[in-house]
């Protein structure tokens, strides 16, 4: 029909393994229904480690800080201005008024993150690399125009934070960029890609975590989305989707696998490096097994830094984008 948490986690026990956290009850973490929350998970997470365990180790274990790549922060910069799009009134969504924000949205992510202005160097390159950086942002907006008219339509939801305890105690969490409803209650999930639609191939995979969504309004609101959207703004291209109960049944199945394999590395200290086409992205090569590295010992205590899904909790997630962006998954 086709048309982003984090283990709350313990310390490590002799052998390297990471204690399994101990279980809390959802009532004291903003879960329903009084179930023991035993764990969280984002899809940005969930897709890290269906990626590579031992990246999601990195990023959720041992907590390590990540550079801010140009790519996410450009992310993060086109996703604010789609948002403060809609604070406009209607008929002022023009994809000039848009461009207009890039510039503002910019100082204002410097500023929450002045550090962010060390991703272009002084001096004639670094201007060059920065115009050039600002330019695919406007084209990745003025594509936008291309794909709907802002103007036609009024949000329910943006950047919507949702959460959910399964009966099993996992909680799912995320950010849902835009939530869409109907006159006839029908709900639409829209998620923005600042890169190009996947290859056939890689549907699924980008799917998964619209499907996430899906199932965390289902089971917040009890209605199936009608219709799942992802809009690429790298190439212009819409891949759609129309989920039924069964979908998000098997959504639902495995996540809890998932989150079964991630319990059983913490209980191993098994975090197995899965090399492809992703490494090339990746900010921990020099600790990596696959690359001649050698990761570090396994934390003996919880790292007293906020994790992934406390950011993300927070409003600002990416370790690739550094505190003031939430993690958008378009690498
Ligand atoms: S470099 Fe590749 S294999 Fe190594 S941790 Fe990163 S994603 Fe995993």
């Amino acid at each position: 029909m086709t048309t982003t948490e984090t283990t709350e986690t313990g310390g490590t026990e002799a052998g390297g393994r990471t204690s399994v956290p101990p279980a809390r009850r959802a009532d004291e973490g903003g879960g329903a229904g009084g179930a023991v929350v035993v764990g969280s998970l984002s899809p940005s997470r969930a897709g890290d480690f269906m990626t590579c365990p031992l990246l999601y180790r990195f990023r959720v274990i041992d907590r390590i800080p990540e550079r801010p790549s140009a790519a996410a922060v450009r992310g993060t910069l086109v996703h604010a201005v789609l948002e403060r799009l809609f604070d406009l009134p209607t008929g002022a969504r023009t994809p000039e008024a848009a461009l207009e924000m890039l510039a503002p949205e910019w100082d204002r992510l410097l500023e929450a993150e002045p550090e962010l202005a060390e991703l272009f160097e002084d001096g004639a390159d670094g201007e060059a690399e920065h115009a050039e950086w600002l330019a695919q942002a406007r084209r990745m907006v003025e594509r936008y125009f291309t794909l709907e008219d802002p103007r036609r339509l009024e949000p329910a939801e943006r950047e919507l934070f949702v959460e959910t305890v399964l009966d099993s105690g996992l909680k799912l969490r995320g950010y849902i960029d835009r939530v869409d409803v109907a006159p006839s209650g029908d709900v639409r999930i829209v998620d923005y890609k600042t890169g190009t639609a996947p290859r056939a191939d890689f549907e699924a995979r980008a799917l998964f975590q619209m499907k996430f969504y899906a199932l965390v309004l289902w089971r917040l609101r009890g209605r199936v989305p009608r219709l799942l959207q992802l809009m690429y703004l790298g190439n212009g291209e819409i891949l759609r989707y129309e989920p039924d109960e069964a979908d998000l049944r098997a959504t639902q199945r495995k996540v809890e696998a998932l989150w079964q394999a991630i319990r059983r590395a913490m209980e191993t200290g098994e975090w197995r490096a899965r090399a492809g086409r992703l490494c090339d992205w990746c900010d921990h090569k020099e600790r990596c097994p696959e690359f001649g590295g050698t990761p570090p010992p396994l934390p003996s205590a919880p790292v007293d830094r906020p994790s992934p899904a406390d950011l993300e909790g927070a409003g600002r997630a990416d370790p690739r984008a550094g505190v003031g962006a939430r993690e958008h998954d378009d690498l």
